[in-house]
């Protein structure tokens, strides 16, 4: 893991304000944000500002803010008028279909998902 605080990827420049973005939410522990490519009507990130790399890294004592992240999830959702329910993903690695490697948690939402995801 990085030096650096929120890590050295894009996600930690954003973090970092590096990057000019508009939070949907910001706390102690995380950031929620629009995902620049969507895949539904509504697909927001959410992100520890630790920058854990990906789920299969993540220790014991990241137990706490890796609940926190679903809690903060939700609210969001609910911000974004997610009524009629959506979607969390997690990818992890590259079998995961992972991008960027510091941890985050997609939701989607806004029309009927899928199902399998492919
Ligand atoms: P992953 O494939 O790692 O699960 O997801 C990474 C996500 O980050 C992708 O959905 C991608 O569109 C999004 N993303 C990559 N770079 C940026 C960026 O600079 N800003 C924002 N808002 N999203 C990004």
């Amino acid at each position: 893991q990085s030096a650096k605080p929120g890590g050295d990827t894009i996600f930690g420049k954003i973090i970092r304000g590096e990057i000019k973005t508009d939070f949907l939410y910001e706390d102690e522990q995380c950031v929620a944000f629009n995902d620049i490519a969507p895949q539904a009507p509504v697909h927001f990130l959410v992100v520890p500002k630790k920058p854990i790399v990906k789920l299969s890294d993540a220790q014991d004592a990241d137990e706490q803010v890796s609940g926190h992240l679903l809690i903060v999830a939700r609210k969001v959702a609910k911000d974004r008028g997610l009524n009629k329910g959506f979607r969390v993903i997690i990818n992890d690695g590259a079998h995961g279909g992972q991008s960027v490697y510091h941890i985050h948690i997609h939701v989607t939402g806004g029309r009927q998902m899928g199902w399998p995801p492919g």
